[in-house]
Formats: C-alpha cells, sequence, structure tokens
C-alpha cells in the first residue's frame, strides 16, 4: 500500500510540476492495447507447452482486459501522454507474444471484480485482490535498500542489515518488511512512514538515521526527482515479490499464464534494464543539501519563478519556500525540522524566565486501522481533521507539530507544573473522543499521549522528546486512550538497562556465564531424547539475570555475537560428557537470528563442530520462524549449510509470530516447538486445544515433530499425548540443571 501511495504521491508532483511548467496533458481516449505482433495468433502460440485444452481456451478468448494500477513508478504508472508505462507493461508485451493473447490496459482499482478485467498485475502481499488467483512466480523480486543522507558522516557505504543495529530507521508501514527487521536488527527502532516524501524529510532533518526501501522504486525515484541529499548506502537481504494474477474462475487461463512465467522468469534483464536507475551522485546541489532538499523539484520551480518576479512577489515565493521546507505537506503544521529549532529557542526562554516547559507526543490509536479500512485518503483527511482539533485546544504561542504519520508534538511554553502539564494532557485525550466527521462519516478515534516536564525530567531537547516518548510508549502498553507522564522510575528501568549493558560485556571475562541443560521427552517412550542449552548469567550484585532480560539487551547492542559463541564453545566442550551419559541425545542450542546477520558465526560453528569429530545429528539449533520469512541467499545458504553437516533444524516459540507453517516446506525443518502460551490453559481451553490440535496436523502434513513446550503438569501432558504431539518439555518433568546434574 505504501509504495503505492507514495508513487501516486509523486505522480501528483509530477502532473503538478508539469502544469506549472505549462505543458498540457493531453488525455488519451483510445484504450491501451497490447498485441502480440508479427507472426503470432491465438492460433499459434509459440513455444509454449500448451495442452489441447489451453490452445482451445485461447482461441476461444482472443482478447482480455488487464488491470494495472498507475502511479507505481517504475513498476506501472502513466505519465503526462496517459500511457501505461513500467516493468509490468512490458512483462504483458512478453506475455502476450507468447500466448497470442491481445491485452487491453484498464485502470486497477479497489474493488476490481473478474468481470471488468481477467487478468491484474502489480500483486503484492500473500494473497491476491478476491476473485482473483495468485500466479505461482513473481514476475519481479527486487532488493530492499539503504538509504542514507547524504552528508551522513557515520553510515556511509556498503551498509548492511546488522549496521542498523540500535539505529532509527525509517520503513513503510505495510508489507511484512517492517517485521522482517525488528526481527532481524537488534534493536533497531523503526518509524513507519506511509510515503517517501516522510522518509526524505527525516532522513534531512536527522531524525532518522537509515531508510530501507524497495531498490528498484527508490533509485529511480532519486534520480527521476534528481533528490541528491539521499544516498544508497547498501543492499539488503530482505526482497520484495511483485505477481501477477487471473481471474479464479478461470483455471485454464491460470495454468496459462503459469507456464508463460515460467517460462518468461522473474526478472527478465532486458526488461529491468530499462528501468534501474543509478542515482546521480551527491554533487552539485551539495549546497542545498538541508531539510529543504526533499522538497528539491518544488524549490526549484519557486527559484525559477522568483528568478523572474517582481521583489515583491520575491518575498513571497521565498516565505513560500520556508513554509514547504518547514511545513507538514499534509496538515500545514510545521515539521520536525522547524521543531527542533522551535523548541530549542523555547527551552532557552523558560531557562533564562525560570519557568517550566512541558513536551507532549500524541499518538493516535489505531490509526492503521481507518487508513486499511477507509482508504489512505481519508486517512490523510482524519488527519488534517485531529491536527485542527490539537489546535483548538493548544493554541499559540505552544506549538502544535506533526512529528511523523499519525504522531504530533505539541509544545507548552509556560506550563507551570507537572499537575498543570497533566490537566492539559487529560483535556487532549477527552477532547478527542467526540467523533471527527470527514466527508459527511463519522469518525471515532482515542489518542495516547506521553509528556515530559523541563526542568524536572531534562533541559535537553532530545532528552525531553525522548522521555516523552518513553512514556507515550507506556500509555500505550497500559490500554491506550490515556496520558502517562514520564517519572523517574521509567528512567531507573532505563539507567538499569544501561548499567546491565555495560556489566553483560564483562560476564564472559568474569566467568559469570554458565549453562543449564533442560531434558526433552519423547511423548510415546518417555525416554530422554534431546536437551536444551539454555544460558544463565550470575551477577555478583545483581544475582541470577533473568536470560529474558538480558539476552535482550545483548541482542540490541549486538553483543549476543559473543554470547553466541560462548555459548557454542560451552556445548562443545560439554558434549562429549552428554553423550557418554544419555547416549544418542540432541543437544538444542538456541539461536539469535542476529546470529544469521553475521556472515560467519554458524559457519563456523559447523566447521568446528566438524573438527571435533562429534557427528552433527547430535545437535539441533532453535531459531525464531521470522528468520524463514523472507530468507535472504545468505540465510537459505546457512541453512542449507545446517543441513547438510547434518544438525537438526528446530523453529523456536511456534505461534507467537507469523505462525504459518507455509513456509516451513521451504527448507528442511525438522522440529516445530509450540509456544508455552499455547499449553499453559491446554486443559481447559478449547481453542488452545484446537491450535494445538491443528499444528500437530499440519507437523505430520510435513514430517515435523512438534514439541510442546512448559508442560507443566501430568494433565497436560496426557492431552498432548491424546492428540499425538511427540515432544514434551517443562517442569514437569524436568527443569534446566547444571552439567553435573544431568
Ligand atoms: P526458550 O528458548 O523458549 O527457552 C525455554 C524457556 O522456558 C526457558 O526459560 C526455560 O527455563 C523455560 N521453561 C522450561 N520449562 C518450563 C515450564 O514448564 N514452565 C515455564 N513457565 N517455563 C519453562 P529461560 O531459561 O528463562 O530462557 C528464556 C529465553 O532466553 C529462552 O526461551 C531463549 O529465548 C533465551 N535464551 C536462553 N538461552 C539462550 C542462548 O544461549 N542463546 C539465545 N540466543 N537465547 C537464549
Ligand atoms: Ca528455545
Ligand atoms: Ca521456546
Amino acid at each position: 500500500m505504501g509504495l503505492k501511495d507514495l508513487e501516486a504521491s509523486r505522480w501528483m508532483k509530477t502532473k503538478l510540476v508539469m502544469l506549472a511548467f505549462g505543458l498540457s496533458l493531453s488525455v488519451s481516449l483510445l484504450a491501451q492495447e497490447i498485441t502480440p505482433g508479427n507472426g503470432v495468433s491465438a492460433e499459434s502460440p509459440s513455444a509454449l507447452p500448451l495442452t489441447e485444452e489451453e490452445r482451445l481456451w485461447l482461441k476461444e478468448h482472443p482478447t482480455l482486459r488487464v488491470a494495472v494500477k498507475n502511479g507505481w513508478m517504475p513498476v506501472e504508472f502513466q505519465l503526462e501522454n496517459q500511457k501505461h508505462k513500467g516493468v509490468s507493461i512490458q512483462y504483458l508485451e512478453k506475455i502476450s507474444h507468447l500466448t497470442g493473447l491481445a491485452l487491453t490496459i484498464v485502470d486497477f482499482h479497489d474493488n476490481l471484480s473478474t468481470r471488468e478485467a481477467t487478468i491484474i498485475t502489480g500483486v503484492r502481499g500473500l494473497h491476491a485482490p478476491d476473485g482473483f488467483t495468485k500466479l505461482d512466480l513473481p514476475y519481479l523480486e527486487t532488493p530492499n535498500a539503504i538509504y542514507t543522507a547524504s552528508d551522513n558522516t557515520e553510515l556511509t557505504t556498503n551498509l548492511q542489515l546488522s549496521d542498523l543495529a540500535n539505529k532509527k530507521v525509517a520503513v513503510f508501514r505495510g508489507g511484512p518488511l517492517p517485521q522482517a527487521l525488528k526481527t532481524l536488527v537488534p534493536g533497531i527502532k523503526l518509524k513507519l512512514v506511509d510515503i517517501a516524501d516522510e522518509a526524505f524529510e527525516y532522513l534531512a532533518a536527522g531524525s532518522v538515521d537509515a531508510y530501507v526501501g524497495n531498490e528498484l522504486v527508490l533509485d529511480y525515484h532519486l534520480d527521476f526527482h534528481k533528490i541528491s541529499s539521499v544516498k544508497k548506502s547498501g543492499i539488503t537481504p530482505l526482497t520484495s515479490q511483485v505477481f501477477m494474477g487471473a481471474s479464479a474462475h478461470e483455471p485454464v487461463l491460470v495454468n496459462i499464464l503459469n507456464k508463460a512465467t515460467q517460462q518468461i522468469g522473474t526478472n527478465p534483464h532486458d526488461i529491468l534494464e530499462n528501468w534501474r536507475r543509478k542515482p546521480s551522485e551527491n554533487s552539485v546541489s551539495k549546497y542545498m543539501f538541508s531539510a529543504v532538499a526533499f522538497f528539491a523539484v518544488l524549490l526549484l520551480l519557486q527559484l525559477v519563478k522568483l528568478y523572474r518576479s517582481n521583489k515583491k512577489q520575491a518575498r513571497a515565493a521565498q516565505q513560500e519556500i520556508w513554509f514547504q521546507a518547514n511545513h507538514d505537506f499534509l496538515t500545514k503544521l510545521p515539521n520536525r525540522f522547524q521543531l527542533k529549532n522551535v523548541l530549542q529557542k523555547a527551552l532557552q526562554a523558560a531557562h533564562q524566565d525560570q519557568h517550566a516547559l512541558g513536551v507532549m507526543i500524541i499518538d493516535v490509536d489505531n490509526f492503521k486501522e481507518i487508513n486499511d479500512t477507509a482508504g489512505h485518503a481519508m486517512g490523510d483527511e482524519v488527519l488534517i481533521k485531529i491536527a485542527e482539533r490539537i489546535q483548538s485546544i493548544i493554541a499559540p504561542p505552544n506549538i502544535v507539530a506533526r512529528f511523523g504519520g499519525d504522531e504530533f508534538l505539541i509544545v507548552i511554553k509556560h506550563a507551570h507544573n507537572g499537575e498543570q502539564l497533566s490537566e492539559r494532557c487529560a483535556e487532549l485525550v477527552k477532547a478527542m473522543l467526540s467523533p471527527l466527521t470527514v466527508q459527511e462519516k463519522s469518525f471515532s478515534i482515542s489518542i495516547s499521549l506521553g509528556a515530559a516536564l523541563f526542568p524536572d525530567n531534562s533541559h535537553q531537547a532530545d532528552e525531553l522528546i525522548m522521555f516523552a516518548d518513553q512514556a507515550l510508549y507506556q500509555a500505550k502498553k497500559t490500554g491506550k486512550n490515556k496520558y502517562v507522564l514520564f517519572d523517574a522510575s521509567m528512567h531507573e528501568v532505563f539507567s538499569k538497562r544501561m548499567l546491565l549493558n555495560s556489566e553483560l560485556k564483562h560476564a564472559i571475562a568474569r566467568k559469570q556465564l554458565f549453562l543449564h541443560y533442560q531434558p526433552i521427552f519423547n511423548l510415546s517412550s518417555l525416554r530422554c531424547e534431546k536437551v536444551e542449552a539454555l544460558l544463565r548469567w550470575q551477577h555478583p550484585d545483581f544475582g541470577l539475570v533473568p536470560p529474558d532480560v538480558f539476552i535482550k539487551i545483548a541482542e540490541e547492542s549486538g553483543y549476543i555475537i559473543e554470547l553466541g559463541e560462548w555459548v557454542f564453545a560451552q556445548v562443545l566442550s560439554d558434549a562429549g560428557y552428554i553423550i557418554e551419559r544419555l547416549g544418542q541425545i540432541e543437544i538444542c542450542i538456541n539461536i539469535s537470528p542476529l546470529q544469521f546477520a553475521q556472515p560467519s558465526t554458524i559457519d563456523l560453528f559447523l566447521s568446528q563442530v566438524s573438527a571435533t569429530g562429534i557427528p552433527g545429528k547430535y545437535f539441533c539449533l532453535e531459531i525464531t520462524e521470522g528468520l524463514l520469512l523472507e530468507p535472504s541467499k545468505h540465510v537459505s545458504d546457512t541453512l542449507n549449510n545446517i543441513h547438510d553437516h547434518g544438525l537438526k533444524l528446530a523453529i523456536d516459540d511456534f505461534g507467537t509470530g507469523y505462525s504459518s507453517l507455509a513456509y516451513l516446506n521451504k527448507f528442511k525443518i525438522d522440529y516445530v516447538k509450540i509456544d508455552k502460551s499455547f499449553i499453559r490453559n491446554i486443559t481447559e481451553n478449547p481453542n488452545d486445544q484446537a491450535l494445538c490440535k491443528t499444528m500437530i496436523f499440519m507437523g505430520k502434513q510435513l514430517n515435523i515433530h512438534l514439541i510442546a513446550e512448559g508442560v507443566e503438569t501430568l494433565a497436560q501432558e496426557k492431552v498432548l499425548q491424546d492428540m499425538g504431539c511427540q515432544y514434551s518439555q517443562g517442569y514437569f518433568r524436568g527443569v534446566p540443571v547444571r552439567l553435573k546434574d544431568l
């Protein structure tokens, strides 16, 4: 969705730019046709291995309508002469040539029926729209790249996903990319955007470190709009796929098109070379770099105007430039760039006059739902209304700014104290509850709000914003539709994490780490067939720190790589004893997704296993399902390498993430571990029972064994046994213990 809108908005701008230059838009009323070309007809479709039935079908349907989107440059878009262009169109030309079909292009819209078009292009995500079947093979699969501000000296070239650890990164709201980044990059702070402009603005203003998006699309944009304030700094292993779809009522056509796409393949070279762009290097307009650079096109236009106009007009134009550089297009509110300056100045004034100042961040609850159900255009209008309502309560000299997406930031210049700030917050939360009307439709919304106070909480602008954001997080976490004032306890949690983080870095050298092993039982024989290695950190002052806490910290800091290496080494040194003690056994090791992002850690472990002479089958690696969602080449290679070395693979905590077994058959997965949250109430909760039954059933189809986690009672074990679950792990049969107690 995001990309489509981005392109649509860019397209609108392109149109505006052309209008401003006095170019006329010629509207062609003739429908665009793609014909098979010389010597090809429905009677003689070329090279495709078609069945008799398929040939007959083509003969009976020589012409079909194809619905194509516009405004998604360069995948499928229309420019001034209204001709559809892009990768999809050229791919359709190939299909037409192969099948002999004549194709009439029609405009795609959201509720398209199969009566209006038999084929659709530009299908992304898991499913084609209702009534259509997605083809098997994508016609386009392009990587997502990392973009940074051209003057960013810290993040430069050849960036990898792991370089984004703990960084603020903008990414499109729609699709699986945000979740994939969250899973793969520890500590990444995602800023979800709806259009690329927003991300470019954040980059220019320095409020995000990087922006991850579709390489083909964004390179084209940077080049098309000659934006030099943003540069491509690396490629991620995550790709995005685009498919065609055909009417589900026409299975024969689906087969024909599947054969055609098989033959043409994904990313045909001759098509892609027309649309690949190398964005212009950061050169001439470097002087222009600032928050305004993202408006480069508009700015240039304004400069042209300015040059031509008299002084009075020049002043107006200058104001216009300033306004566009400092304000949000949609709500006309100050944007982040301006906000930083204003907040700084307001803080100075508050300091001098010795009065308090409040910073609030507002986030609209469940705004995504409005966008999803009413559409982005309506969503935009709702945002405008929300901005108006906020302004009706927060009047100048206080400041209301758009912080991005559905977030607003407010500066209360004269807050007397925390209590008064609370009152303003309460007023805002309450005021949002009466419905908003947009185009005669009524929207009920609520907001969550976090606030921080100068001088009580901090003297620094950045820190006040950060604290308000932490308070907002608290408000969201504890039920939404409310406000939370930042307080020192939140800060304590924050500081404690910092302290743990710095202490953890010495844990290996100070010999504070050790392993527990927990047995896993075969539910038929009740024999212990596996053990799971669980990392423990014993700190002299903090005691035994829970792994859930320190693993997360280590993932955020990247230190998990060292911890993981320590675990590998320890398991290898314990393995001889465990095998001697328990016989044919599998030792299960937890792997953080970050260890997969690192090129060599797992490969190194595999070669160490080989070097010890212990067969790979004695080990099992527990990975998380997020890793398999859009596996990069490196992830696939590593998974295959693990399998080639004879090690087993298990999916940990199944049911808590995407919970789709569909991707499991892409790799050889041996076990799926059902998360303990499904086992806890399994004896009485029919939903949990149904879920477990389904997982076990599907596991059987895919030849994957199920391990139930957190089995604490005989009754739970009995239910699982009856369902045909193969393994159980839990306090009922065995708690995690030291090696010597195994
Ligand atoms: P996990 O992989 O899901 O590990 C199983 C957790 O369930 C362990 O928690 C274990 O002690 C706990 N458990 C076992 N039986 C029961 C039961 O009957 N009831 C309940 N309520 N819990 C049970 P633990 O040891 O606290 O570890 C927490 C998490 O920390 C692990 O969850 C895993 O994600 C992570 N972890 C532990 N060791 C490592 C490691 O070496 N590397 C990595 N990357 N992560 C690790
Ligand atoms: Ca585990
Ligand atoms: Ca688990």
